[in-house]
């Protein structure tokens, strides 16, 4: 697609254009960060209401039974868990990734005693998303059993990292920064192979790739549901655990909603049967109610028709930014090959930072990432090929006339 017009017309063609109408985007935006923060489902307004002057101000505390709170984070898991090849009963949204990463790592490394109990290595990805390696660290820590993180990166290549000391293994199926995605199922294979266990960080992958959880054979997955799900800001992640684990050991954050018979109100704790021993305490009620209005979304487009069309826009924005902005030192920082590649692309340039600013103040809303990584999210739910256009057009010309170089695009804030 060489013109505008092509691209409106491929856009006039594609299938998922009607969902845009599905959400609220501000006039004047182009929205190229769905994969940090989603944007705002039409339905969630309506249903926040519901949930706070209905459910809660009228009907109070019968809500937990009447409204269906209490079986949410279950029912939710189970919606979600239709996007990710989890059956029914596998999958609970609540509390935050991290937290959730803590629960699969410590229920992991506990089944690996049973039967590899000299196995002292927990294997990551020096390029992992920070809180990934901050919660093993803070595992290790905690244990004192002589546990070691190790990580893979372009010295340590995985299959020479994955030997026989490496009891867990905790990689993200796509990179929060370049956009590289890994072959679960065959990296889920070689761990299995020898001796470890495999959990997946699917922050990124969620509602952004196809994923088959039970068809990779992987063993525990968590990950976020206000990326590429729409869920709302710090809307509850998930965690999902292969129902051989289910039952071999419970989290250690031992709360009364993963108790058997919260209600009965005992000393001792018991845990529940199920998934549900992977609930801790009370849930965020308003919050986790808004995860439907993203999920419905999604579960109408269908993921194998969210991915050709991601790689479609990716493909089309590479291209693009290689034939417009050729005199621009711009390196591509995601691979180009489809099976590689996740569902945002990540260009660097050495003034990222103030690249980023300046296409934000044009209404180009992307994100940066340390070191130099313009990062831009593609979300077919609501981004279109005339949006991809458009949003290249602005980078142009911010790199041709240098609109970036001024002193208020070199203000950092807490938040990039
Ligand atoms: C976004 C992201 C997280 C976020 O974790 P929170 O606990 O929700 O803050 C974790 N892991 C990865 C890989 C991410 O991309």
């Amino acid at each position: 697609m060489n013109t505008r017009e092509a691209c409106v017309n491929a856009d006039l063609k594609d299938p998922l254009a009607p969902l845009k109408d599905c959400f609220d985007l501000p006039p004047g935006v182009l929205y190229m960060d769905g994969n940090s923060l989603g944007v705002l489902p039409k339905t969630a307004a309506a249903r926040a209401a519901e949930v706070i002057r209905k459910e809660w101000g009228a009907d109070l505390i019968r809500s937990w039974n009447t409204a269906g709170w209490y079986d949410l984070p279950a029912r939710l898991g189970d919606k979600l868990g239709g996007l990710l090849g989890a059956r029914e009963g596998e999958m609970v949204v609540t509390d935050t990734t991290s937290l959730n990463i803590f629960k699969a790592l410590a229920a992991a490394l506990r089944i690996q005693q049973g039967k590899h109990p000299a196995r002292r290595v927990i294997l990551s990805e020096r390029d992992n998303f920070p809180t990934d390696l901050y919660m093993i660290q803070g595992m290790i820590d905690l244990l004192q059993q002589g546990y070691e993180m190790r990580l893979i990166d372009d010295d340590l290549p995985l299959d020479k990292a994955l030997d026989d000391s490496v009891a867990v293994m905790l990689l993200s199926h796509v990179n929060y920064r370049s956009g590289y995605m890994h072959d679960m199922a065959a990296v889920t294979a070689m761990a299995h192979e020898r001796g470890a266990l495999a959990i997946w960080d699917l922050a990124h992958a969620a509602g952004a790739v196809p994923v088959d959880l039970n068809g990779a054979d992987a063993d525990f997955a968590v990950g976020c549901t206000y990326k590429y799900l729409n869920g709302g800001p710090g809307s509850p992640a998930f965690i999902w655990v292969a129902p051989r684990h289910t039952s071999d050991f419970w989290q250690p954050l031992s709360g009364w909603w993963g108790h058997s018979r919260p209600f009965d109100m005992a000393v001792a704790y018991e845990p529940a049967g199920g998934i549900r021993r992977y609930l801790c305490g009370t849930q965020p009620i308003v919050s986790l109610s808004l995860v439907e209005c993203g999920l419905d979304v999604a579960h109408a487009a269908g993921m194998d028709e969210v991915r050709r069309k991601s790689l479609a826009l990716g493909d089309l924005f590479i291209a693009l930014v290689e034939s417009r902005c050729a005199d621009h030192p711009l390196t591509l920082a995601t691979p180009r090959n489809h099976a590689e590649r996740g569902s945002h692309v990540s260009l660097r340039h050495p003034n990222g930072f103030e690249v980023m600013q300046a296409l934000i103040a044009r209404g180009l809303i992307g994100d940066y990432r340390e070191p130099e990584v313009l990062r831009f999210g593609l979300t077919p739910l609501y981004l279109g090929y005339a949006d991809i256009w458009d949003a290249v057009d602005i980078l142009k010309d911010v790199l041709d006339t240098r609109a970036w170089d001024k002193p208020e695009f070199k203000q950092r804030s807490a938040v990039t």
